[in-house]
């Protein structure tokens, strides 16, 4: 089954290296990436709350850290992750492909480029992004990529992914204090024989082959356009709404770096999450308030996974009737 489930795991995250399975949620294979970095310090690109999840944990687990802050609902540039590369030295960057916080999509394969000219390992946290918005971890040599079960890959919580290049592994080799449940190395001996080091979760295991034998016969790029599809959805509804209804809503990220698998809309003023969050539900759809510091003013819309075109449309339908209703007062 482990051979099976990798000739899937391959496919969605492009790669021809072994894709190391843990029992944990995605935190736990972002936890082992900076475990594993080549020693020196670490450049973290903060455009987000998950972001800023690498920071803490490089962190609590020693390591030196930098951050390069963006505005939420930003992303990083090529340009403006070369100058800070150039201004001290640096072993490994950190960075979010699709920050589930913002709604905000991250060009991976320009910072990547930028990262092997420096000599720098790249490692990417792909929790929101993988299966559902293009990723190649080979084609664009990234050193590691991390994931998880529950996101656009859409089967239950509970499986964290990791895929390390060879120049990364064998780094990591050599590193101390990179522990035991979740270190690399364990895991990428033990994927030689298609086990895991402990205990494997066997439920979890079945119900994510069998998500990877639907994902394989859709094909990952009709995954990739159907979630394309999605993001485009998002942004003429977003347009539409703010005509008809007069209410000022907004997608948070820029154009051209929107997420296909989530999107973030900016509230007015007076109108609290909450509150529309509330009437959605009443209207028989989940949406969440934003992240963070972003909680109140924001509301994201997950259409990632199994999500269509037309399911998100009449999650959106409802929300148009909610922004009806709600009144915008604080
Ligand atoms: C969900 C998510 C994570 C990990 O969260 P877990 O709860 O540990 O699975 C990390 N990064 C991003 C971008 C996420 O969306």
């Amino acid at each position: 089954m482990y051979a099976q489930m990798q000739i899937g795991l391959r496919e969605v995250f492009q790669t021809d290296r072994p894709v190391y399975i843990a029992t944990g949620s995605g935190t736990a294979m972002m936890e082992a990436a900076l475990r594993a970095a080549p020693p020196g310090r670490l450049l973290a690109l903060v455009n987000g709350g998950f972001a800023q999840r690498f920071v803490t944990i490089a962190r609590a687990c020693d390591r030196e850290v930098n951050t390069l802050v963006i505005r939420a609902g930003g992303v990083p540039s090529s340009e403006i992750v070369r100058d800070a590369l150039g201004r001290a030295s640096y072993s490994a960057l950190s960075l979010v492909h699709s920050e589930t916080s913002t709604g905000a999509l991250t060009d991976v394969s320009a910072i990547a480029e930028v990262a092997e000219r420096a000599g720098v390992a790249i490692i990417v946290d792909s929790v929101s992004g993988v299966g559902g918005a293009p990723l190649a971890t080979d084609g664009w040599k990234l050193s590691c990529v991390v994931s998880a079960s529950q996101k656009a890959i859409a089967a239950p919580p509970g499986l964290s992914f990791a895929v390390a290049s060879e120049a990364f592994l064998a780094g990591a080799s050599r590193m101390t204090g990179r522990g035991v449940y979740l270190d690399l190395v364990e895991l990428d001996r033990h994927a030689r024989n298609c086990e895991t080091p402990s205990t494997p979760a066997a439920s979890l295991f079945f119900a994510l082959a069998r998500q990877l034998e639907n994902i394989r016969s859709e094909g990952i790029g009709n995954r990739w356009a159907r979630h394309e599809a999605m993001r485009v959805q998002m942004e003429s509804w977003v347009a539409r709404t703010r005509c008809t209804t007069g209410v000022e809503i907004d997608l948070l990220a820029r154009a051209g770096a929107r997420s296909p698998t989530v999107s973030v809309v900016t509230l007015p003023g007076g109108l609290h999450s909450d509150a529309l969050a509330q009437a959605v539900a009443e209207r028989g759809f989940t949406i969440a308030p934003g992240y963070g510091a972003l909680r109140r003013t924001t509301v994201r819309i997950g259409h990632m996974g199994e999500h269509t075109v037309d399911g998100l449309n009449a999650c959106l339908d409802a929300v148009s009737d909610a922004l009806a209703v709600v009144p915008a007062s604080a």
